[in-house]
């Protein structure tokens, strides 16, 4: 067996301990004399392993008693349509644009009530997080919405925009868990697990109880109401039950680690040593502006399109994966989740040397 260091921007990689715990259980969960993925959801084994896996979220996140923590499917996508069909009561709702989830979140919403783009980074190909304390906030916004960390374009929102007292709902998708939040300042906060905590297929939506009503868009299907999944903690229908168990796995694994603060700390550590080395670079230079940094997402380019390609397919060679830029931007990026152990960093920055000796 031989590992790479995947840069993949998701499904990425997740711990080794996750991964060969799971192996070591997958013909025998626990006693059970079967796989997470062969039982009932409706059984006893199970039943411990999602109330198991919320305790540990609610305990790492310290969500408060007044949220719910909602497994569900469909993938951050179909979050784009069931938060306006939830929650646009006034049918109207403000937008901040980031890049491309938000701006797909928006064209959704779109179809449901009135769109107002508050703000945007569009002007600067998505590379900066706009100035969101004093923004002008629609008197009847029903919420105003981010994507707090952009994956394709490597920026993060370091504080949260003034809301002006309206409900925020955040897509965490490719930051989720990788720093504490304040979980009491968001309405809804919501993200895919194939980034940062799991498999592909499993959504975690972690709503303010009051907005989870029977007042929904009239036609919104019983699956997509968010009182159905709440109802019935999730298993209102047969959930992803294995990824569901491999985040539980993961959330211990954040918990052994020592918990938010202490994964945040190796989070900026891993992030501080390539952005240290792309500030002083002669070929590389990073394409965000250095405030909105993500932790997470880390976009660079050499400017010369064939030296790109031919750093991506030689360090593939290297056995450094999947730093190919986004289709829509190229370039490289690197995605350094919770999962990339430091030293995969500092094979990438140690490679990344080499290159622009040979190259420059
Ligand atoms: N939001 C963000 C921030 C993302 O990075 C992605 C996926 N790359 C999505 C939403 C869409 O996720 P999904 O493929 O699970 O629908």
């Amino acid at each position: 067996m031989s590992r790479v260091y995947n840069f993949s921007a998701g499904p990425a990689v997740l711990p080794e301990e996750v991964l060969k715990s799971a192996a070591e259980e997958m013909l025998d969960y626990n006693g059970s004399g079967m796989s997470v993925m062969e039982m009932s959801h409706r059984g006893k084994v199970f039943q411990e392993i999602i109330d198991t896996a919320e305790a540990d979220l609610r305990e790492l996140m310290n969500i408060p008693d007044n949220y719910k923590v909602l497994f569900l499917q469909g993938g951050a996508s179909q979050q784009f349509a069931m938060i306006p069909m939830n929650l646009m009561k006034n049918k109207v709702a403000d937008y901040i644009v980031t890049g491309q989830w938000a701006k797909k979140a928006a064209a959704e919403a779109a179809k449901y009530g009135k769109v107002n783009k508050i703000a945007s980074s569009e002007d600067k190909t998505f590379s900066y997080i706009p100035d969101c304390s004093d923004l002008t906030i629609s008197e009847d916004a029903d919420y105003v919405y981010i994507c707090e960390n952009n994956t394709i374009y490597g920026t993060k929102f370091k504080a949260l925009p003034n809301t002006k007292g309206k409900i925020l709902v955040a897509d965490v998708s490719s930051c989720f868990l990788s720093e504490p939040v304040d979980v009491s300042k968001y309405g809804v906060i919501y993200g895919g697990v194939q980034k940062n905590i799991g498999p592909a297929g499993v959504v975690i939506v972690i709503i303010r109880e009051d907005l989870i009503t029977e007042d929904v868009l009239p036609g919104t299907p019983t699956m997509l109401m968010y009182k159905t999944h709440a109802d019935e903690n999730s298993l209102y229908n047969t959930p992803p039950s294995y990824g569901i168990y491999i985040c539980g796995k993961v959330f211990k694994w954040l918990k052994n680690m020592g918990g938010l603060e202490a994964v945040k700390a190796r989070n900026e550590n891993k992030a501080k040593l390539l952005y240290d080395f792309l500030d002083q670079s002669k070929l590389f230079k990073g394409t965000v502006e250095p405030k909105d940094r993500s932790l997470m997402n880390v976009p660079f380019i050499t400017g010369n399109a064939e030296l790109d390609e031919k750093f991506v397919k030689e360090a593939k060679a290297a056995r450094l994966e999947n730093l190919k830029g986004h289709r829509s931007v190229g370039g490289m990026r690197a995605s350094i989740y919770n999962a990339m152990p430091y030293e995969g960093v500092e094979a990438l920055v140690a490679f990344m040397k080499k290159f622009e000796e040979e190259n420059l």
